[in-house]
């Protein structure tokens, strides 16, 4: 199983990080060992100081698929969740500087909290789904599908030129403006629709 997560796919948080509006979805991976399910508390790493949320929709792959056309890029998810694409800010703005890779900052243990998912025949439209993220009852996040640059088909596509899909396998689909550091302490729930789809706490 493995952990594809789009970068800059909303045009607001992209520019809030002073980061360019890519002309193709940007991608990288992250590693089993970075989920936590079920709620289970995230603990922050003691190697960065500066923790921050990044609240993004979740596909599950139900099929097997390589070099996937845009038309049928539909039939290769049925299920729909929410997760936190953890981020050690402060690692990745040097990794950026130097032009390395990304993974010590978007990689590390725990950095992929998933919630529930919902089955995508519930939806009316995937291209115009609510989400968000509440801190400390607060809401601190809020996106919209109709925002997003690369579409859920023309993530599959482009991700699936290069890596065979799996069944299991997720795609967390970009974050929308509005991310920041967390504390210990913390607890964030994130909504679906306005349904909870996932609590839990920083420890
Ligand atoms: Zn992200």
């Amino acid at each position: 199983m493995k952990i594809i997560c789009i970068g800059r796919n909303y045009a607001k948080h992209a520019k809030e990080l002073n980061n360019p509006v890519p002309a193709e979805p940007v991608f990288f991976m992250k590693p089993e060992t970075s989920l936590i399910l079920n709620g289970k508390p995230f603990f922050h790493p003691d190697f960065s100081k500066n923790i921050h949320f990044e609240t993004e929709l979740v596909l599950r792959i139900n099929r097997l698929g390589k070099n996937i056309e845009e038309r049928f890029a539909h039939r290769y998810y049925n299920e729909i969740g929410i997760g936190i694409d953890f981020t050690a800010r402060d690692i990745q703005d040097a990794c950026k500087k130097k032009g390395l890779p990304w993974e010590k900052a978007k990689a590390f243990d725990g950095s992929a909290p998933l919630g529930e998912f919902i089955p995508k025949s519930t939806f009316k439209s995937v291209d115009d789904i609510n989400f968000s993220l509440n801190i400390n009852g607060v809401e601190k996040q809020r996106g919209n599908t109709q925002d997003l640059l690369f579409c859920f088909d023309k993530i599959i596509a482009h991700v699936s030129k290069y890596l065979t899909l799996k069944i299991g396998d997720l795609i967390y689909t970009g974050t929308p403006e509005g991310v920041g550091p967390v504390k210990v302490n913390d607890k964030l729930e994130a909504f679906i629709e306005g349904e909870r789809m996932l609590t839990f706490q920083v420890k």
